[in-house]
């Protein structure tokens, strides 16, 4: 069991690299995701706008709607003295889903000039004093705008634990270990680099190799093959054969520590011969492109190459 403890029954933990696995994580994030404008804010009031027009609505629609929004109404100043009609009327024209939301987000603007003098609460507490703004959303903007958030737990983050870490599907169990895994006082960017992992690469069909999961040398579904998730009850159907075999070289190298090509064959696959057509020529090809993924190093200084793990 790691230091990063778990829960009281030890059936799972996280790892004890927990600062590597950390680490993996927001480098992947920062060097590519995607671009929506909300990430290049910090100001909680276009951030409110946005969690509440993506709880209905696909992200790539709320992009237009949340820069029509804020052209309109840029500050909670200008949205409070709105007619409430105009902003339930926006709503509709943008198809953003429930009116309510529209009539919310008046409400909170009014409150936020009327009971905190025009500044934002920057707690995820006092966040969820403003009209509509419930934990999940308080939480999202005290992240995103103040760094001051708790580990976000929705269906991505649930989907991604319970593959990597085996944690069961159970509430708690899930909250514990996203504010485990979370690095202390770095909300905003851990948790939008979580929900970009449960977003384009945990997919319900998980795209590990395409979107070069940073957590594959973790993972245990990777390791296992076994893709199901709480929101996944059976398994996905992909093309698994190579990302099948690619998962199992990771899961033995890091029981192994380092071994051999042919001995890692043999463990890998029962039909293993190195001159056969599951053999040396196949199992470098595997080699190469997790070399290229920088999980892999392969030693070929001796008479027969030698892998480990990229440390
Ligand atoms: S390796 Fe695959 S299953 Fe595991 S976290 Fe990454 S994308 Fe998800």
């Amino acid at each position: 069991m790691s230091d990063a403890e778990s829960d009281a029954d030890g059936e799972w933990s996280l790892p004890d690299d927990l600062s590597a696995v950390r680490e993996a994580l927001i480098e992947w994030y920062e060097a590519d995701h995607r671009a929506f404008p909300w990430r290049e804010t910090d100001d909680p009031y276009e951030i409110l706008v946005s969690e509440v027009m993506s709880q209905q609505t696909q992200l790539d629609r709320v992009v237009t709607a949340w820069n029509d929004f804020l052209d309109r109404w840029p500050t909670t100043a200008d949205l409070a003295a709105a007619d409430r009609a105009d902003v339930v009327g926006f709503w509709t024209d943008h198809s953003l889903g429930y009116n309510n939301r529209a009539k919310y987000l008046h409400e909170a603007a009014g409150q936020v000039e009327d009971e905190y003098d025009g500044a934002f609460p920057e707690t995820p507490d006092e966040l969820q004093e403003l009209m509509g703004v419930g934990p999940y959303t308080a939480n999202a903007v005290a992240s995103f705008a103040f760094n001051n958030g708790n580990a976000v737990v929705d269906t991505n983050v649930k989907r991604v634990t319970y593959r990597v870490f085996d944690v069961p599907d159970d509430d708690t169990e899930f909250e514990v270990a996203a504010n485990e895994l979370m690095p202390d006082s770095e909300s905003r960017v851990w948790n939008n680099a979580i929900m970009e992992l449960g977003g384009v690469a945990c997919t319900q069909t998980p795209r590990c190799d395409e979107a070069g999961c940073p957590w594959r040398e973790w993972c245990s579904a990777y390791q296992t093959g076994d893709f199901t998730a709480p929101d996944v009850p059976t398994q996905p159907s992909f093309e698994g054969s190579r990302r099948q075999f690619r998962g199992r070289i990771i899961g033995t190298l890091r029981e192994y520590d380092e071994l051999a090509i042919d001995t890692l064959g043999h463990r890998i696959r029962v039909d293993y011969v190195p001159d056969g057509e599951y053999g040396r020529e196949w199992l470098r090809g595997l080699l190469a492109d997790l070399e290229a993924d920088g999980l892999v190093d392969v030693d070929r200084s001796g008479t027969e190459p030698i892998a480990r793990l990229q440390r």
